[in-house]
C-alpha cells in the first residue's frame, strides 16, 4: 500500500512539474521521491546506482582491486612460474625453486596444454564461487594475495590505470588507494634486530624513542625517499582517465618483530611526507592475525608516537574487523581495538569497525567520533565474505544512531568480484528505509573526510555537487518523458 501511495504522489508531482528551472533543493526532493518509488525494484535500483555520481573510493588495495584475469595476462607476458595445484605464482623457476617448489610449471605452457585451469586459477586468485567450492570466505580472501603477488609487482602504473578506467565508468571522481613500493620495506629489515627488543624491559615509549634513532642513525630516511620516489613514479604514469588519485601508503601489521613493524611505520610517514601524491597512512594485512592481535596495543602506540614526530600526517586504521570464530579472535580482542585506534593511535578514520559494539563502552566511543569527525569506512561485501555479517548483525546501524559520518567503499573490487555500485545496492538492503539524502550525504563524506588537502578537496566537492545537479536534472527529465511522453 505504501509502495503505491509514493507511486501515485510522484506521479501527481512528475505530472505537475512545471516547465521553468526547478531549484536545487526541488531536484533533489523531486529524485528523492523517484528514489523512493524504485527502492523495491533491482534493477531500476542499479541503472540509479550505476549514474549517480559517487563522490570517492577512499579504502580500497591496490593489489586486490584488478581482476584476476588481468594477472594471468601479467603472468602470461612475464613467463611466470606456477604451481598447477596450489597456483601460487612464481616471477620465474628459480623463485619456485628458491622456495622449495619444485611442481612450478610455466604458466604459458599449463594454459595451452589445460585451458580449464585458468577457472581454478581465477578461483584461487579471487572469492569467485567461493560457496561452490565449500572455501571459507575468511581464508581464501587472505590467501589470494601472496598467490598473484608476481604479477601485480611491476606492473603498478597499469593496474592502476585500469582500477582508473572502471572507476570513472562507474561514476566515481576520487580513488584515495592503498598502495606501497615493493623491496623497500625488506632493506629497512636489516636494521630491525627483535632479539634485542624482546629481551628489553624498559618502556614502550622509550625503546621506541631509541628504536626511532636507531631507524635515523640508519639512513631511514634514504630508504623513504626512494619510496616517495618510486610512488611518485607510479603516479605518473597512470593514466588516470580524469580520476582525482592519491595515495596511503602502509605497513604491515603480522610480522612478529616488532622493531620491523616499526621500522615500515616510520618509512610510511617520512614517505607521506616526501610525495604530495600520498595523502596518509594505514596498516594492513588481516587484523585477526594471532601477531596482529597480541600486539594490537604496542601497533597503536607506535602510531601514537609517529603522530607526534609527524603530526602533518594523516592516518586511517583497519580496527575492529573481527568477529569471533575468524582468525585467532577471542573474546577480549573485541573490546578495545576502535577506541585505540581513534584515541592511542590517532586515526581520523576507522576502517570496517564491525566489532563496534562489543567494545567497553561503545557509546562513548560511537559519540567521540561524531563529536571529533572521526569516519568509518564501511565495506559491506568485504564483511559479507570475510567476516560473514549479514543485515541483521553488522553494526552500520549503531554508527547511524550516533551520526558517525559513514563512507561506504569497495576494499577489494577485484579479489572480491565486486564494485562500488554493489555496495550501494546492499546499503538498501542493509537500511530498507535509507533516504536519497541520507545517500547522498554518505556520498559527499567520501569527499569531505578524504585526506585530499584543503584547496583540493574544495575543488573535488565543487565537482561533485555539480555532478549531482546534473544527475537529478536527468532523472527528473527522464520521469517527466515517461510520465507524458
Ligand atoms: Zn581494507
Amino acid at each position: 500500500m505504501k509502495k503505491i501511495l509514493t507511486l501515485i504522489l510522484s506521479l501527481i508531482l512528475f505530472s505537475c512539474a512545471e516547465k521553468k528551472d526547478l531549484t536545487v533543493s526541488e531536484l533533489s526532493e523531486k529524485t528523492g521521491i523517484y528514489f523512493n518509488s524504485i527502492k523495491d525494484d533491482p534493477s531500476e535500483l542499479k541503472h540509479f546506482f550505476t549514474k549517480m555520481p559517487k563522490g570517492g573510493d577512499i579504502h580500497h588495495h591496490s593489489n586486490g582491486t584488478p581482476y584476476a584475469e588481468e594477472f594471468i595476462q601479467n603472468a602470461i607476458n612475464d613467463s611466470c612460474y606456477i604451481n598447477p595445484f596450489t597456483y601460487q605464482l612464481y616471477s620465474n623457476r628459480e623463485k619456485a625453486i628458491l622456495q622449495g617448489d619444485t611442481s612450478a610449471v610455466l604458466i604459458n605452457t599449463l594454459l595451452q596444454n589445460r585451458p580449464d585451469k585458468k577457472d581454478s586459477i581465477i578461483d584461487n586468485w579471487s572469492v569467485r564461487n567461493y560457496k561452490e567450492n565449500n572455501r571459507d570466505g575468511h581464508d581464501l580472501f587472505f590467501s589470494t594475495f601472496t598467490k598473484f603477488d608476481p604479477a601485480f609487482v611491476g606492473y603498478e602504473s597499469e593496474l592502476l590505470s585500469e582500477i582508473c578506467r572502471r572507476a570513472a565508468a562507474d561514476n566515481i571522481s576520487y580513488l584515495e588507494t592503498m598502495i606501497a613500493a615493493p623491496n623497500i620495506n625488506d632493506s629497512i629489515a636489516k636494521f630491525a634486530d627483535a632479539g634485542q627488543w624482546d629481551s628489553d624491559n624498559r618502556a614502550l615509549l622509550t625503546k621506541l624513542a631509541d628504536l626511532y634513532t636507531h631507524f635515523k642513525d640508519n639512513n631511514i630516511s634514504k630508504w623513504a625517499k626512494a619510496n616517495a620516489d618510486s610512488l611518485d613514479n607510479f603516479y605518473t604514469r597512470t593514466n588516470k582517465h580524469g580520476i582525482d588519485l592519491k595515495f596511503q601508503t602502509y605497513g604491515l601489521r603480522i610480522s612478529a618483530n616488532q622493531p620491523k613493524i616499526f621500522g615500515s611505520l616510520i618509512l610510511a610517514f617520512e614517505t607521506a611526507t616526501l610525495s604530495e601524491n600520498v595523502v596518509g597512512v594505514n596498516f594492513v594485512a588481516p587484523e585477526d592475525n594471532a601477531n596482529a592481535l597480541k600486539n594490537y596495543s604496542t601497533h597503536m602506540q607506535m602510531f601514537g608516537f609517529l603522530h607526534e614526530k609527524y603530526p602533518q600526517v594523516n592516518i586511517s586504521l583497519h580496527a575492529g574487523e573481527l568477529v569471533p570464530g575468524k582468525g585467532s579472535v577471542k573474546e577480549s580482542d573485541l573490546k578495545f581495538h576502535i577506541n585505540e585506534a581513534l584515541k592511542t593511535a590517532r586515526a581520523m578514520r576507522i576502517g570496517h569497525g564491525v566489532d563496534i559494539t562489543g567494545e567497553d563502552n561503545y557509546e562513548e566511543v560511537l559519540r567521540f567520533m561524531n563529536k571529533n569527525g572521526r569516519a568509518v569506512e564501511i565495506n559491506l561485501e568485504s564483511n559479507e565474505v570475510i567476516l560473514e555479517t549479514n543485515t541483521k548483525d553488522h553494526p552500520i546501524n549503531a554508527y547511524r544512531k550516533y551520526n558517525v559520518p559513514i563512507c561506504i567503499s569497495s576494499d577489494d573490487e577485484g579479489v572480491l568480484r565486486t564494485n562500488l555500485i554493489n555496495q550501494y545496492m546492499l546499503l538498501i538492503e542493509y537500511v530498507p528505509d535509507i533516504s536519497y539524502e541520507e545517500i547522498k550525504s554518505i556520498v559527499f563524506n567520501s569527499i569531505r573526510y578524504s585526506f585530499l588537502v584543503e584547496n583540493d578537496k574544495s575543488g573535488v566537492l565543487k565537482k561533485l555537487k555539480s555532478k549531482f545537479e546534473e544527475f537529478e536534472k536527468e532523472i527528473v527529465k527522464d520521469n517527466d518523458q515517461s510520465k507524458n511522453p
